[in-house]
């Protein structure tokens, strides 16, 4: 399957503004377009009303975490019979083994610990999409 990595549009789904702007600037160093909103809740509506390739999610934010907001979009994909399973990645400063496991079983593609290397968004993501 031949994906055009470059056209890809990110939801970056982060409550803190510097995060927010790092995880931002780093994808769209890699080109792709980039989204942003401050919680899981705002992150599900953007999921909803807008298409996206990939969803970067934070784990701990006000409103809805990273781990509530993953499982909805799961729900909703399955509810509605949608072949289409969004990779999501989960940005979290915990980084313990059993943190890794509930994002696993939240319904998360990836797990990437904070603070992170731009490099190591980057590789994340292209290991999705290769
Ligand atoms: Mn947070």
């Amino acid at each position: 399957m031949e994906e055009n990595i470059k056209d890809l549009h990110v939801l970056i789904v982060e409550d803190n503004i510097l995060n927010q702007k790092f995880a931002a600037a780093v994808v769209k160093k890699m080109g792709y377009k980039a989204d942003i909103v401050a919680n899981g809740l705002l992150g599900l509506e953007a999921y909803k009303t807008k298409k996206y390739d990939l969803i970067l999610m934070d784990i701990q934010m006000p409103v809805m975490n990273g781990i509530e907001a993953t499982k909805a979009i799961r729900r909703i994909e399955l509810e509605e019979g949608k072949d289409e399973h969004i990779p999501i990645i989960a940005v979290t400063a915990f980084a313990m083994e059993q943190d890794r496991k509930n994002c696993m079983e939240a319904g998360m593609d990836a797990f990437l610990a904070k603070p992170y290397k731009p490099f190591e968004l980057q590789q994340t993501i292209e290991k999705i999409f290769t």
